[in-house]
């Protein structure tokens, strides 16, 4: 039977059907004094997610939008910059900074593997002439699963005293401890369709009082993007252009739950959740792409040994309707990933442990006992 499909990709993620209801009706205006009322509401609770007293700016578009909108705001023609690259987010943001003509230097790490925060130590020091405007880098590197040390990494960008932090957070907002005026963080990009559990479409910018800095100076093309345009409105509750209205709907309802249950408790939830699905795995004998040491709590990668990563996946699709995701480029076929982010509990996190127990199984190649598995989720479960 089909038609229950469970979704453990990292996004887009499960929408509760509160959410869904809430988007199931007409449009409003958005000129309207309803309208400016959410607006209101949702930019408010935006700023209670990301911990900060700094704007944070609501645009319609997927998360890469908000990605080149911190970047092409902030910068100008030919300005050196610092991308963080270990997976194919990082590559993304290098591809963006490229295509706007900065001048990019690139720090890697393996895929797999998270950043090195020495290494942009190193790199920042020697910048005597500070010529480094930006350090732009992902969070939670989603192609592997790796969750990246911003805060030592953004401890080096404030020791360097001119360059500000552009960070990817779109699978770690709402997934991890965050504080973004606490760690004094510059820009956050994240989009709709991850932690924040509602569909595709819209995406969020928070920019510090030191990016409207560098904003002032920044000559980079813009229109649709030029977040000067977002803040004069937001401060007005409206919008430049005719935004996605019936996601603000879905936005207001899910900010409304994350609230209701608070920060830590979700943060909690996603390392409860990180720590079931690592333990289950390797109790049923498949190594982890990642090590757990830095793994995402949204996002666990596993490689497994002498198996088509692609045919567990289909098995997982076909016999169970869960949809996991696969791994991308050299990757492809090697790992699969659980995406365990956003409106996931318990019951998401037992069915996909013992579903894929159940598809080693059936394919003859599962290495532990049956059960034992699952029988460690069950047990970090119930003892976290
Ligand atoms: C999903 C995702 C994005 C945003 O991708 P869009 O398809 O533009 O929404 C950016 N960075 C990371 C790490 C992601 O997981």
């Amino acid at each position: 039977m089909q038609d229950k499909l469970n979704l453990m990709i990292p996004g887009p993620t499960p929408v509760p059907e509160n959410v869904l209801s809430c988007m199931s009706k007409h449009p409003i205006g958005h000129r309207s004094g309803d309208f400016q009322e959410i607006v209101e509401k949702t930019t408010e609770q935006l700023k209670w997610l990301h911990q900060t007293t700094s704007d944070v700016l609501t645009i319609t578009g997927s998360g890469t939008a908000a990605m080149e909108a911190g970047i092409i705001n902030t910068l100008s023609k030919g300005d050196q910059v610092i991308c963080g690259e270990n997976g194919k987010f990082g590559e993304r943001w290098v591809k963006v900074a490229k295509a706007y003509g900065l001048d990019v230097k690139v720090i890697k790490a393996d895929w797999g593997q998270p950043l090195d925060p020495n290494q942009f130590k190193r790199v920042l020091e020697e910048d005597k002439n500070k010529k480094i405007k930006a350090v732009i880098l992902t969070h939670s590197e989603t192609s592997t699963g790796v969750l990246n040390d911003l805060k030592a990494i953004n401890n080096e960008i404030k020791n360097h005293g001119e360059a500000i932090s552009i960070v990817d957070c779109v699978t770690s907002i709402g997934a991890c401890n965050i504080p973004m005026d606490e760690w004094g963080i510059d820009v956050i990009a994240s989009g709709s369709q991850k932690g924040y559990m509602i569909p595709p479409g819209l995406s969020f910018v928070a920019m510090s009082k030191r990016a409207w800095d560098a904003n002032a100076l920044s000559d980079l093309p813009k229109f649709y993007l030029d977040l000067k345009q977002y803040l004069k409105t937001v401060n007005k509750n409206s919008n430049p252009f005719t935004p996605a209205i019936n996601l603000y709907f879905g936005l207001e309802a899910s900010l409304k739950m994350m609230k209701k249950e608070g920060l830590n408790n979700i943060f909690r939830r996603h390392a409860r959740h990180q720590k079931a699905t690592q333990e289950g795995i390797k109790a049923m004998g498949l190594n982890l792409f990642t090590k757990e040491s830095f793994g995402s709590p949204a996002i666990t990668a596993i490689q497994p040994e002498n198996i088509d990563a692609e045919e567990i996946r289909k098995s997982m699709k076909n016999d169970f309707d869960i949809l996991l995701a696969g791994g991308q480029d050299h990757l492809k076929g090697k790992i699969f990933r659980i995406g365990h982010l956003g409106f996931v509990n318990d019951r998401d996190i037992i069915s996909v442990i013992s579903a894929l127990e159940s598809t080693l199984d059936k394919m003859e190649k599962l290495k532990a006992p049956t059960g034992q598995g699952i029988a460690k989720t069950i047990s970090v479960l119930n003892n976290e």
